[in-house]
């Protein structure tokens, strides 16, 4: 056996993957041995183009070099030391700057190793809030239907993408989840009609519960994993609005939509919000190493400071919390985003993608196509006209991903939505690229299906 097969057959033996059933990856496994740019290598040396940026985090490609020589040299001080109760150098540099980067009102950065937990944190940290301040009533979170915001109980139990969290019900708790305004699939014409019901459905809910609501948790501008629905102008500053009419705090998630993934340093800055609490990962670190952290504003810090025997203090946190290697690859990356004014050229890059998926439209199974900044969802549906899809056994979505793959390109499906979102680095030429194999997969895959 060579030796490219002896690692599939050895991952087939041990592993088990995230969000995976492994009877599929034993049918197609993939192994990445190396990745240069927007490439990944296989075991076997096959290149592909990564179209979701490595799980969406990717920012300038892989192996760049200013991370690298960011690591290396951070290893030879000191790689990791979490003392409770102390800090490290490169986290309190990073903490400046993110407070500097984020919505003005944000000024504290608590610390922690995935988009779920810095969810989890915000949870804990608005729940106690109010315990603080003597509202121990309010304890209840609000969400939007079709919401996600990672796979642990907490980020679960305010999510409502159902495939994900059917099976953990008894294991979660209850959350109020508010209808999301979502352009396609909805019976009304007129978008802002059904934004404009939506935040009733809201404003009647705060006004019935506010007593009970801790916080409103949402993403920023755009729902991810639940298919990357496109929120309507007004409709997330029409919810800050209401969160401090009623007097409940606001969080939103921007794990999957910052650091320039929309066209903006962070989504809130489309429509100037605010949060009390926002939660950032992914791009962090250029999609290098595993940092992640809930930003908080005074107000929220305020009510967890005083006495530790008055138990205010926010008793969380974990092993690696605000590793220095994590950190000092996140200053390198927040360094290049000014040194290659990544933002503005993600939005002439996604003015470029709009019009070229426009020839998607053309295929007789592309039902919509979404797209915020370098988020895309291409929704597959088996007519077009009634807008039906195609059966759920059918698994349009996954097997057009695969035939991707064949064709070197990564992806991954939400459902029938084929998910689009490459390193924001990627090229004009690439990410045509990209858009060709996408367009080839999707047509030979439905043909497929719906004969
Ligand atoms: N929140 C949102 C909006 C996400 O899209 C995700 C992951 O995709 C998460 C939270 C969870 O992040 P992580 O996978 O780093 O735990």
């Amino acid at each position: 056996m060579n030796e490219a097969n002896n690692w599939v057959e050895k991952s087939k033996k041990h592993l088990w993957l995230p969000f995976t059933q492994m009877k599929d990856y034993e049918e197609n496994p993939l192994i990445i041995a190396e990745g240069e740019g927007v490439y990944l290598t296989d075991v076997h040396g096959k290149k592909y183009l990564d179209g979701y940026s490595s799980l969406w985090l990717n920012v300038h490609g892989h192996r760049k070099r200013e991370i690298d020589e960011a690591i290396i040299e951070q290893l030879q001080k000191i790689s990791h030391s979490t003392l409770l109760g102390a800090t490290n150098i490169p986290a309190t540099e990073l903490a400046e700057k993110l407070v500097e980067i984020t919505p003005e009102n944000l000024t504290r950065v608590f610390y922690s190793d995935s988009g779920a937990e810095a969810v989890e944190i915000a949870l804990k940290l608005a729940f106690q809030y109010w315990r603080n301040l003597g509202h121990s009533s309010k304890q209840k979170f609000v969400t939007t239907k079709n919401g996600y915001h990672g796979d642990t109980v907490g980020a679960i139990s305010v999510g409502a993408v159902d495939i994900f969290h059917t099976v953990y019900h008894p294991l979660m708790f209850d959350s109020y989840k508010v209808s999301f305004p979502n352009a396609y699939r909805n019976e009304h014409s007129d978008l802002e009609d059904v934004k404009n019901e939506c935040l009733l459905e809201i404003e009647q809910l705060f006004a019935e519960k506010h007593e009970e609501i801790a916080a409103f948790i949402i993403e920023g501008m755009i729902q991810g994993a639940g298919g990357m629905n496109v929120m309507p102008d007004g409709y997330l500053k029409g919810i800050e609005q209401l969160c401090k009419k009623y007097n409940i705090l606001l969080i939103v998630d921007e794990v999957a939509t910052g650091f320039g993934r929309t066209g903006k340093m962070f989504s809130v800055e489309h429509e100037n919000v605010q949060p009390d609490l926002m939660t950032i990962a992914k791009g962090i670190t250029g999609g290098y190493l595993p940092i992640a952290a809930t930003m908080t504003s005074e107000k929220v810090y305020e009510a967890f400071y005083g006495d530790y025997t008055e138990l205010k203090t926010f008793f969380h946190g974990h092993s690696y919390t605000g590793n220095q290697l994590g950190c000092a690859a996140a200053l390198a990356n927040l360094e290049l985003y000014k040194k290659e004014d990544i933002i503005n050229t993600v939005q002439n890059k996604a003015d470029f993608i709009a019009e070229k998926l426009q020839s998607l439209q053309e295929l007789e199974h592309v039902g919509d196509i979404r797209q915020l900044g370098l988020m895309v969802g291409v929704e597959l549906v088996k007519d077009k006209e009634t807008k039906e899809p195609f059966p759920w056994g059918d698994r349009v979505g996954y097997y057009a991903t695969l035939k991707m793959r064949d064709l070197g390109m990564l992806s991954r499906p939400l459902g029938d939505v084929v998910v689009f979102m490459p390193p924001l680095a990627t090229t004009f030429e690439e990410l045509e690229q990209m858009i060709t194999i996408m367009k080839q997969a999707i047509k030979e895959t439905t043909e497929v299906l719906a004969t």
